[in-house]
């Protein structure tokens, strides 16, 4: 039938987080008409969940603060992986788009002073996170939806019309990007709520779609996360790149069964809680690699000095990057040495009054009460590491945020290179609005060079898309879409998860490629009206060809670094460093190469100690950028 709903546009933002958001205010402030698309109501994409706060080296915590400092804490959270052009942009910019944040209404804590206050997160040197007390996403998305409505209201005084220049679409999914020739063309998908189809012709895409969570059993992420930007991009065309790099966050909750793995703030350590395992003793200093011995605690009396006086003793290694908190978890209770319910016991009430941490920690005081019935301002939390981020996605170009498809660009978690193999805390919000506008500055470029020649919207693929959504109602004989989901995640968890296996990620493989093809067989009944069975066969598709990506790229990688680890490579290998996997689709096979990254900039390498590159660079790496042996 051809009776669905068709709109034309200049920019067609896929996602309403904080990167759709700030995309779609780019592109519009620029006089682009502009869709935003969203799966969920608008104002609940998951950046609404961020607790900690927005990385941002604007020296209000500590005056010797900067961009470069900020610039080398991301590059060694990310272990020298990272797009090192994306981490140089992220360091200077972050402080602007925060102080734009402000500027448009966004209410942030402050210090005494009436500056922004600034909170200590892993791997960050200074006091950097710029915060809400642990509601940060709320009031950033608050802040953004505030000023999406106000250009609204400057088009209905203009053209009389509010959505003339930007209009939302909520509960829609996308399910396909078009293509003419080599080029984006738009997007084809449909209305939650009625079943019904829409097609969005447009020149531009910007994808902002967000993670892959719910491909495991244990996870942060919400319903949403089910890696539709990752398999749209890779479907039309475009490269992902580090798909093998999943970070888990060292503290979820893991108990009771129903809330296993929602998120514990590592605020809660950056404000002094302490890790301990069933024989009490604080297990983190006995994990603090060579890499970063020289800069943490050792011993517990430094590591409580810290907090007092930062400037003549090292920070405590409850503060590692994640993915050495999560690994050391993960030893400490494969040991036997975990709490009752398969975790480690995180305490601040050791630390600080119930006052403080009722007005620090308020969501995470409230958390616990209801729906663990632990009192946090007395009692220690029960914590484990749970599926979180990934920093896997678009190949993009750091400045425009371009994908390898033209037309297609990505900003926020969906697009890759900036974390490098690890992401550290509070540096994924101040992404999200930095590249989310660069998206949409990135797309406006496009369009103006583009000119009259709009690539076209072809009826053949349009049909294709149409009965490919259908298809699950036409099958006699189907599987259940929400078992194959659960098999799904079994496998993922069981076989792809923190520490990976040769052996084990072969098997994983073998499985995927069968379950790829159960996801293709599913079947669903009855009408179209709100139906969550039938969504999830789109999701399970896109979530089965995405692990894939993880897999295969997670069996090529021979080492560990940042959010990969291989039980039988247990070592960072410096002939990997510069090396970046690569997937693309042929025709509907996984295809992984190689990618050697450009060296990096000497003023920028300038700002590191050659004894610190030598960990971590090639001798013959060091040779070509000048680095004495
Ligand atoms: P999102 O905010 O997830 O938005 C994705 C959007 O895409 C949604 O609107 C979704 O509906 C839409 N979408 C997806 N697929 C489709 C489709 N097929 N069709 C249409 N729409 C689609 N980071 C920090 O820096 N600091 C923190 O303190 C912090 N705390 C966190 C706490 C929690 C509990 C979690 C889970 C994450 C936290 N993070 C934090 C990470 C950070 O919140 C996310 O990485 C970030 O918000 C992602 O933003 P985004 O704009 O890329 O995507």
């Amino acid at each position: 039938s051809d009776s669905f709903d068709r709109y034309e546009y200049d920019v067609v933002v896929i996602g309403a987080g904080g990167a759709g958001l700030r995309a779609a205010i780019e592109a519009r402030s620029r006089g682009l008409r502009t869709a935003v698309i969203t799966k969920t109501l608008l104002g609940k994409a998951h950046t609404v969940m961020a607790e900690g706060g927005a990385a941002a080296a604007m020296g209000n915590g500590n005056p010797k603060d900067n961009w470069q400092v900020h610039f080398r804490d991301t590059m060694r959270g990310g272990k020298f992986l990272n797009d090192w052009r994306m981490a140089e942009l992220h360091a200077k910019e972050a402080p602007t788009r925060i102080w734009e944040l402000e500027h448009w209404g966004a209410l942030f804590d402050r210090t005494a002073e009436g500056l922004i206050s600034q909170r200590n997160f892993g791997g960050h040197e200074y006091p950097r996170l710029a915060h809400v007390g642990d509601r940060t996403g709320l009031e950033v998305i608050r802040t953004l939806q505030q000023r999406l409505v106000a250009l609204q209201r400057a088009d209905a005084e203009e053209f009389g019309d509010p959505e003339a220049r930007l209009k939302v679409f909520d509960e829609t999914t996308i399910t396909r990007l078009l293509t003419d020739d080599g080029r984006v063309s738009g997007a084809f998908g449909y209305v939650r709520q009625t079943g019904e189809f829409v097609v969005l012709a447009a020149p531009t895409v910007i994808l902002a779609t967000g993670g892959l969570g719910k491909m495991y059993t244990v996870t942060s992420n919400s319903w949403d996360y089910t890696a539709d930007g990752h398999a749209l991009a890779l479907r039309a065309g475009a490269e992902l790149v580090n798909m093998e790099f999943i970070q888990f966050h060292p503290t979820g909750m893991v108990w009771p069964p129903s809330v296993r793995g929602v998120l514990v703030t590592e605020g809660v350590r950056g404000d002094g809680g302490v890790l301990r395992n069933s024989e009490s003793r604080r297990f983190m200093f006995d994990y603090v690699p060579e890499v970063f011995r020289s800069i943490y605690a050792e011993t517990e009396a430094e590591a409580d000095r810290w907090y007092a006086d930062p400037e003549n003793n090292r920070r405590p290694p409850e503060l590692l990057p994640r993915d050495e908190v999560a690994r050391a978890i993960n030893s400490e209770v494969k040991a036997g040495r975990g709490s009752p319910h398969g975790g480690v016991f995180l305490d601040v009430s050791t630390r600080m009054s119930p006052e403080e941490i009722r007005r620090r920690l308020p969501a995470m005081h409230h958390q616990f009460a209801e729906l663990a019935g632990v009192d946090i301002t007395r009692e220690p939390m029960e914590v484990g590491p749970t599926a979180h981020y990934v920093m896997g996605g678009m190949r993009v170009d750091a400045d425009t945020t371009a994908t390898t498809l033209p037309g297609l660009f990505a900003a926020g978690e969906c697009a890759s290179g900036m974390h490098g193999s690890n992401r550290l805390g509070g540096n994924s919000l101040s992404d999200l609005f930095i590249f989310g506008a660069r998206a949409g500055a990135g797309a406006a470029e496009y369009l103006a060079l583009l000119g009259d020649s709009r690539p076209a919207v072809h009826e053949t693929a349009v049909a294709d898309a149409l009965a490919e959504a259908l298809a699950p109602y036409d099958r006699e004989d189907g599987e259940n879409p929400y078992e194959v989901h659960q098999a799904l995640q079994r496998v993922m968890t069981e076989l792809v998860g923190i520490v990976r296996d040769g052996d084990e990620l072969a098997k994983a493989l073998g499985e995927l490629e069968l379950l790829r093809e159960r996801a293709e067989h599913v079947r669903v009944e009855g009408d179209r009206l709100y139906h969550t069975g039938w969504h999830l066969t789109f999701d399970l598709r896109n979530m089965a060809l995405i692990a894939e990506c993880v897999a295969r790229s997670a069996l090529e990688r021979n080492e560990s670094r940042g959010g990969h680890t291989r039980g039988d490579f247990p070592a960072m290998d410096p002939s990997w460093r510069g090396v970046v996997l690569t997937c693309r689709d042929h025709d509907g096979r996984v295809h992984l190469s190689r990618r050697v990254m450009p060296p990096m900039r000497a003023d920028l390498v300038a700002l590191f100690e050659p004894d610190e590159l030598r960990k971590y660079f090639t001798e013959s790496e060091l040779a070509q950028l000048g680095v004495a042996r």
